[in-house]
């Protein structure tokens, strides 16, 4: 019997490479928006100016910072209701879209976003704000933005290491979302989808960050991650990447594509119908073999060791996890299990698709 209960979060998404400007214009006219607020990295403020140039009454705000600090967020607020902002536009990465629902979550003003990475914020209904160096995380609907514009053009100047680093952590998205708390029909398939798009992009945009396939396939992968992932919740990777991030100060994106084949291994011997699925997106005989060589194609980083990430404190970061583990989980997982996750993620092991429960 199936039996699910499934939230589709509502939002516009306007797919289409150079059309970023002539989406962004149809939407204002739509929302009927007077005092716009453009959100963008200083370093991206030729672009923003591009834009704003189409726009009526468009202002330009720069002092975006990476994970949302309270002030910056604070400052936003306070610009925003000085000028009777009425609709706020990000372009840029997650702390562009994150500065803008910072604003939203306080004063409910709608955003448009147009997001430059894979990270997927774009597609949540999820915040974050940091304040003396601890995040604070929320969800509220408020904080989603009424519309998605995706634009490929705007990410051939992401450098292939940063694509690479945020493609992979779309896909440790769409792998968790396949046994994740709040998992449903609806996310797997997403994320199934998402899983054939980033493995068929991320290679070639490695080969040629101007191929215009890969980046397409990549972007459309980065969103069905997102959406799949908000819906689903943490898995068993998120949780081990947040707990190691946190205590051990952990770089992000290579911890996720560091540890992702290892709870693979670890998990899809006890999730058959999950393991074929994904086996059939990576375009593979197994799953785990299906990542392990799109993680050689993409040359993604293999040792938490090069991280500093130090062997003697594998034992206290298995403690620290096994309280975080999800209960739907799908095989029993111990401290002496994250312990061997985490000695063979430390050492660099490729894991093989052997592991049994
Ligand atoms: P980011 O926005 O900080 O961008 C990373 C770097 O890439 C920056 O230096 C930026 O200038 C550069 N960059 C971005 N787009 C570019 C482009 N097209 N060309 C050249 N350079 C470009 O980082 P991110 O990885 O996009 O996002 C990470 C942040 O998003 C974190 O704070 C994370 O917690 C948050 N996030 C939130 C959610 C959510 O649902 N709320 C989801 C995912 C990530």
């Amino acid at each position: 019997m199936l039996t699910f209960t499934h939230r589709t979060l509502g939002q516009r998404v306007l797919f289409g490479e150079g059309q970023a400007a002539d989406h962004l214009l149809a939407e204002v006219n739509r929302l009927d928006a007077h005092a716009i607020m453009l959100i963008a990295e200083a370093t991206d403020r030729t672009r923003a100016t591009q834009l704003a140039a189409r726009l009526p009454q468009a202002l330009i705000y720069d002092r975006v910072a990476p994970h949302v600090p309270l002030e910056t967020a604070e400052h936003a607020r306070r610009f925003a209701a000085e000028h009777g902002i009425d609709l706020l536009v990000s372009i840029g990465g997650g702390s562009a879209t994150g500065l803008a629902k910072a604003v939203a979550l306080s004063t409910g003003i709608p955003i448009v976003a147009i997001p430059t990475t894979y990270a997927g914020s774009e597609a949540t209904n999820v915040w974050g704000l940091t304040e003396n160096a601890r995040k604070t995380t929320g969800v509220d609907d408020r904080v989603l933005p009424v519309t998605v514009i995706y634009d490929v053009a705007l990410t051939y100047t992401l450098p292939v290491e940063l694509s690479v680093a945020s493609g992979l952590n779309a896909l440790a998205h769409c792998v968790d979302s396949m046994w994740a708390p709040r998992t449903d029909p609806i996310d797997q398939a997403m994320a199934t989808e998402g899983i054939r798009a980033l493995s068929a992009g991320l290679p070639a945009v490695k080969k040629d960050p101007h191929d215009r396939g890969g980046r397409e396939q990549t972007l459309y992968g980065a969103y069905l991650s997102a959406v799949a992932f908000s819906s689903a919740g943490s898995g068993l990777h998120h949780k081990i990447c947040h707990v190691l991030g946190g205590a051990y100060n952990l770089p992000h994106a290579q911890t996720h594509a560091v540890i992702l084949p290892h709870v693979l291994a670890y998990l899809a011997p006890a999730a058959p119908a999950a393991a074929e699925r994904m086996a059939t997106a990576f375009g593979s005989s197994d799953a785990v073999t299906g990542l392990n060589r799109l993680r050689e194609a993409l040359d993604a980083p293999v040792a938490l060791a090069d991280y500093g990430f130090d062997e003697a404190v594998i034992d206290e970061a298995a403690q620290l996890i096994l309280p975080v583990v999800p209960e739907n989980t799908p095989r029993d997982v111990g401290a002496d299990d994250l312990a061997q996750l985490l000695r063979a993620a430390w050492a660099g092991d490729t894991p093989t698709s052997e592991v049994q429960p």
